[in-house]
């Protein structure tokens, strides 16, 4: 969507992945197969290109740094390595005064029981890093018999406290090279399984809601100096407060409906941010978007029949439980 989004603005593409023929390269110019943290394909990506930039939370925060050193890399690596760690994230939108759940750092087993306790007798585990769509986690119980820290890896985790929501929201905010922001209309967001599975614009929210969500994610942005577009996810409690989940340092799902329904769509924001241009009009116009999950992706000739759905499928070879295949837009 990216690319796409660039050669409407005249700009060739070349995409670094590890699978030839991977959702991207079938709508970039070129592409360079290689592993993330191959520095020859890195090299050769940063020699051909103006602008680097990724759309992956999971590249590696040295290859980020790799090509950072040799010209323009955005977001910087700076964002991706918050991002990356859980824990690091927590601190730093804790440090710049958006509330989180309540959290623990958790080293090993022994570490869960006091961690859940303090947290209130029941608590959400995450590995700190390289979780997405719900892996990498497992909700535990004060006294529960599981090892949980074994079966999430044995790796370094978090403990969060279950938040009580009332609904999930995400803001999607873009920051220019001169500082320029523009927040689109926060999206009420469904998960099911940890995987977003619907979207809706406007959220329905009140309007305080609303604007401190766009405070929010506008406070991050400009404290990471941030070059691109984020996602901010956000839990929305029963008296209105709000609390950050995570961000995302890319274009983000709950997002991908402003390709249809707003002015700008989020990726030209994310080229213009990136190539040094103003910023667009994040206006939009009242819209639901749904994933196509999985086996979903059979609903697509239905969609189509409804000449309302607006279909992106994301060229992915295979069908898999819980693999992100596409979406769909609708205005409303
Ligand atoms: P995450 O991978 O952190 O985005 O989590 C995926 C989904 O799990 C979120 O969108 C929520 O629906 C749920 N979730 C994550 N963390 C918490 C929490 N601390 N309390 C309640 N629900 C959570």
């Amino acid at each position: 969507m990216l690319a796409m989004a660039a050669a409407q603005l005249g700009y060739r593409t070349v995409v670094l992945d590890p699978a030839s023929s991977c959702p991207a390269a079938q709508v970039a110019n070129a592409q360079i197969v290689g592993s993330y943290d191959d520095e020859q394909a890195l090299d050769q990506l940063g020699a051909v290109a103006d602008v680097v930039t990724y759309e992956f939370e999971n590249v590696p925060e040295q290859a980020a740094r790799h090509l950072a050193g040799q010209g323009r890399l955005f977001p910087g690596p700076d964002a991706l390595a918050v991002s990356q760690d859980r824990l690091i994230e927590k601190d730093f939108l804790s440090s710049i005064g958006i509330s989180t759940a309540a959290y623990r750092q958790v080293d090993s087993q022994a570490e869960i029981e006091p961690a859940v306790s303090a947290l209130g007798g029941s608590a959400i585990l995450k590995t700190r890093r390289l979780g997405y769509d719900g892996k990498g986690q497992a909700r535990v119980q004060l006294n529960s018999p599981n090892d949980a820290f074994q079966e999430l890896g044995s790796v370094p985790l978090i403990a969060e406290a279950v938040v009580d929501f009332d609904c999930e929201i995400s803001v999607i905010v873009a920051r220019s090279i001169s500082g320029e922001v523009r927040c689109f209309e926060p999206a009420v967001n469904v998960h099911r399984n940890g995987i977003l599975t619907e979207s809706r614009a406007p959220s329905g929210q009140p309007g305080a809601v609303v604007v401190a969500a766009k405070v929010a994610g506008t406070k991050l942005a400009e404290a990471l100096g941030y070059v691109g577009v984020l996602g901010l996810e956000l839990f929305v409690m029963a008296d209105g407060q709000i609390v950050a989940n995570e961000f995302a340092p890319r274009v983000h799902n709950s997002g991908h409906w402003t390709e249809h329904a707003s002015v700008t769509s989020q990726f030209q924001q994310h080229i213009r941010a990136i190539t040094g241009q103003p910023l667009g009009d994040a206006t939009s116009s009242p819209c639901h978007m749904i994933n196509l999950i999985g086996d979903e992706v059979a609903t697509v000739p239905a969609l189509l029949a409804d000449g309302g759905w607006q279909v992106h499928l994301y060229g992915k070879a295979q069908v898999r439980p819980g693999r992100k295949m596409g979406h769909a837009t609708r205005l409303n």
